[in-house]
């Protein structure tokens, strides 16, 4: 296999779920032209979001005919950390928490292809 390019997928996560994020206010990582980059959510997404959070998808490994993927719910606190960085100006974001995953392959590659037009913490 290739080196894996890390992806941003919204993803179902417990913890988020039973915590009732994303919410107002909630720090997210999300990926914007292929660089993490850290935002603020400024508005209240709908309840049918509550539990469904960007992922970030850090590696893919084949085992038999099953994918397992390393993933981080991208709220901070949950899965990532993220720290102002006073020198560089920027965001640095810490992984914390894996979630492993195994899909079947076929589900995987509908994955990476999915583009949830519905979903969105960008914009309002
Ligand atoms: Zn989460």
């Amino acid at each position: 296999m290739n080196k894996f390019e890390p992806i941003i997928r919204p993803m179902f996560c417990k913890k988020c779920f039973a915590e009732h994020h994303p919410v107002l206010g909630d720090v997210f990582a999300e990926h914007i032209k292929n660089v993490l980059r850290v935002l603020q959510l400024d508005y209240n997404p709908p309840m049918k979001h509550i539990g469904i959070t960007p992922h970030l998808i850090s590696d893919a490994n084949e085992k038999l005919d099953l994918i397992e993927l390393t993933t981080y719910c991208t709220i901070n606190g949950c899965g990532v950390e993220t720290k102002w960085n006073k020198e560089k100006e920027n965001f640095t974001v810490h992984l914390q928490r894996p979630t492993i995953y195994t899909l079947p392959i076929n589900d995987w590659k509908a994955l990476q292809r999915y583009i949830d037009s519905d979903y969105s913490l960008l914009n309002s």
